[in-house]
């Protein structure tokens, strides 16, 4: 374990400037809160956190994360509190100690890929500040570097598969190619113990039994480049037991074919003698077909430009070679942050220094909006369009930012947004309308005999809850429309004082065509249907010398006075004007006038060239619109479907616009002679019990 001044001077020895009072305090805090708890091989806790806080100095993080490091266990698994780490090491770190602890309380819920995807997301999305990010896997590293020591294999077996599923592709994400390499290979070795122990021993037997060794592959490389006269310097490594396996697992080739287990970076002068190189590797080594890669011509998305090959070196045994020039070799390795650096100077010089991390960082957020945004603020730009949260059994769901409640509840289930009346969020009632935020854990509250409420859709954000939200509206005005076309025929049918046994219904409906009963409610409800005309069709004959309903006449020629004979016109749908209103009109290139009420706004707009007009004293009638707020109670829209009809009104639509518990409020379009009708209407309508109140709609 290392000792308290061995890590104070390990972090003086990359910064000078860090501050050495608030690593000791954090040493001497972490040990005493740790006390006597002891790890799974017997030694103390408190080794843990410490080895933590070595690894990141090996990134050289700065004092602030590796006072983090050291403290990261002390919340979740002794007394300390939250309070006091704020107070004795200042709001940053405390900040950050909160950050890891919140991490560690995620555990991967299941072994499925999207939720170990989404796990990932959520881990990055979480750490606003990155360190806390460089903490975990450091936390993590060591616990796998131990993990031994578990007794449970089960439990071993579980943390090594969290580690490959989540962590290392987590580690590889941010550039921390080391960290992912050994992440990775702690893990095969926990999950795969006889592949590993195959591949090792493998390995061992080409080292020993006279196979050519890396180095001199190298050297016999470096002597055929330079008798060809191209300039290079070759380099070569034997790849690691994990990423063998992957390449044995991927291309399907059994333990004693031989993959290529070594691999070489030919770094050239110029862009032309990669190809020489090229070119010379061929000619004297057989490429292996299908295995040729050019990005140099074709870079990749990130920039990345090199020569790729594998050869077949000696006895059937394979070697892959990249091949590329010194700028390309720099670009590579220092990513996005080479161009900015040489750009922004001594400026992005010192960044880059400071924390060596950030350079491959950098090349790996290719979401960021500018690199120099990322190490201006080391935040992740990555995955802020989503916000990630739990369901109440702590199952991960991500949704688009902005996302409500509502939207979680659809998300879910139609039938859980279907059914949705409140929600819970960390334990506290919520109004449905609050945007929710990464970490959130959200409860829906369900009620089968609600539905859902038609204000939702100006708040949801997923196209699924703004479907099932306008689907269930419509199938509630379907509704309406029958409940009111039902109670009209019961009016109807208590009026015309006749027997209504099934087989006069049966009878009425083939008569008028229609297919079954609710056929029928919405015919009437919808005004298809006269009155006069459903009594004919119950009992042929008996609407012989009855009165018909109104209905509106012939349109004569000029119906509206100010306008030139034969002149196309049409009635505004924003004001719905009917005769008796004051009027005038808009010409519309190509459709004629346009009849507005007088204070229509749309005429303010547009009627600068207004056309003076008056109803003819002969006009057929037109269609009002009115708005009616009823009690939301049995027998509300019958009464005022009654009374609109006791006044010879016609009902040509009718819309559902809200309702709640108490009130529904219903839009109504009623085809009446003149203003005199529809003022006797709308008196009518407020003096009913029902009804609360009637406007008519003169604007849109
Ligand atoms: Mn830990």
């Amino acid at each position: 374990m290392l000792r308290q001044y061995e890590l104070v001077e390990r972090v003086k020895a990359y910064d000078p400037q860090a501050d050495e009072d608030l690593l000791n305090r954090a040493y001497v805090f972490s040990m005493k809160a740790h006390g006597s708890q002891l790890r799974a091989s017997g030694d103390p806790y408190f080794s843990h956190p410490i080895e933590v806080a070595g690894i990141l100095t090996d990134l050289q993080l700065d004092d602030e994360t590796i006072a983090t490091g050291i403290l990261h266990d002390t919340i979740e698994d002794t007394v300390a509190t939250q309070a006091e780490i704020d107070r004795l090491f200042g709001k940053s770190v405390g900040r950050l100690v909160d950050g890891v602890t919140k991490l560690s309380k995620i555990e991967a819920q299941s072994d499925d890929e999207r939720a170990a995807e989404n796990l990932r997301k959520f881990l990055v999305a979480m750490s606003d500040d990155i360190r806390v990010l460089l903490v975990k896997l450091a936390d993590r590293l060591h616990n796998m570097r131990t993990l031994g020591h578990i007794p449970s294999p089960e439990k071993r077996h579980r943390i090594a598969r969290e580690t490959m599923d989540i962590y290392a592709p987590l580690a590889g994400r941010i550039g921390m190619y080391e960290v992912m390499d050994e992440l990775n290979q702690l893990g095969f070795q926990e999950l795969e113990p006889e592949a590993f122990a195959s591949i090792v021993a493998r390995l061992e037997r080409l080292r020993t039994g006279g196979a050519a060794t890396v180095a001199r592959i190298a050297d016999d490389i470096r002597q055929q480049l330079a008798r060809h006269g191209v300039e290079a310097t070759v380099q070569g490594r034997e790849k690691r037991p994990y990423s063998i396996w992957r390449k044995m697992e991927g291309q399907g080739i059994g333990f004693e074919a031989l993959p290529d287990v070594m691999a070489f970076r030919v770094v050239t002068t110029s862009p032309a003698d990669c190809y020489r190189a090229l070119g010379v590797i061929h000619q004297h080594w057989k490429m292996v077909p299908g295995r040729f890669k050019d990005f140099i011509s074709t870079p990749k998305r990130n920039g990345y430009r090199s020569l790729h090959t594998t050869v077949v070196y000696g006895e059937g045994g394979r070697i892959e070679i990249q091949v590329r020039d010194a700028a390309m070799h720099a670009e590579a390795e220092l990513g996005v942050a080479a161009h900015w650096a040489y750009k922004q100077g001594d400026e992005g010089q010192a960044a880059r220094e400071s924390y060596p991390w950030l350079a491959d960082l950098v090349e790996m957020l290719e979401h960021a909006a500018s690199p120099q945004e990322v190490l201006e603020h080391t935040r992740m730009a990555m995955f802020e369009d989503q916000v990630f949260v739990f369901t109440p059994k702590g199952a991960l769901q991500p949704l688009p930012r902005g996302a409500t409640p509502v939207d979680f509840a659809y998300q879910l289930h139609s039938e859980i947004g279907d059914s949705c009346v409140g929600a819970r969020v960390n334990g506290r009632d919520v109004p449905l309308r609050t945007r929710l935020v990464n970490g959130d854990q959200v409860e829906i509250l369900r009620s089968k005999r609600h539905a859902p409420d038609p204000a939702w859709e100006s708040f949801v954000v997923t196209p699924k809850a703004r479907a099932a939200v306008r689907r269930q509206v419509r199938a509630k005005q379907r509704e309406a429309q029958l409940t009111m076309g039902r109670q009209l025929f019961e009016a109807a049918a208590a009026r015309f004082k006749l027997p209504m046994s099934d087989e006069t219904i049966a009878a009425g409906l083939t008569r008028l065509k229609l297919a079954d009963r609710p056929a029928l409610y919405t015919a009437l409800a919808r005004q298809m249907l006269s009155e006069h005309a459903l009594r004919e069709a119950l009992l042929p004959g008996s609407t012989a010398g009855a009165p018909k309903s109104r209905k509106p006449k012939a349109a004569p020629a000029i119906p509206i006075k100010g306008l030139t004979e034969g002149a196309a016109f049409h009635l505004a749908d924003c004001c719905h004007p009917v005769p008796g209103d004051r009027i005038a009109g808009v010409s519309r290139p190509g459709q004629g006038v346009e009849v507005h009420a007088l204070e229509c706004p749309v005429l303010e707009r547009d009627g600068t060239d207004r056309l003076d007009l008056a109803w003819d004293a002969a006009s057929p009638g037109a269609t009002a619109r009115v708005a009616t707020v009823v009690h939301n109670q049995p027998g509300s829209l019958a009464a005022v479907a009654n009374i609109i009809a006791a006044h010879a009104g016609n009902i040509v639509n009718l819309s559902l616009k809200h309702r709640d518990r108490e009130f529904h409020t219903d839009i109504i379009d009623i085809e009446v002679a003149d203003v005199a009708q529809l003022n006797a209407i709308t008196s009518a309508l407020r003096a009913a019990p029902a009804v609360v109140s009637v406007e008519r709609v003169t604007a849109t």
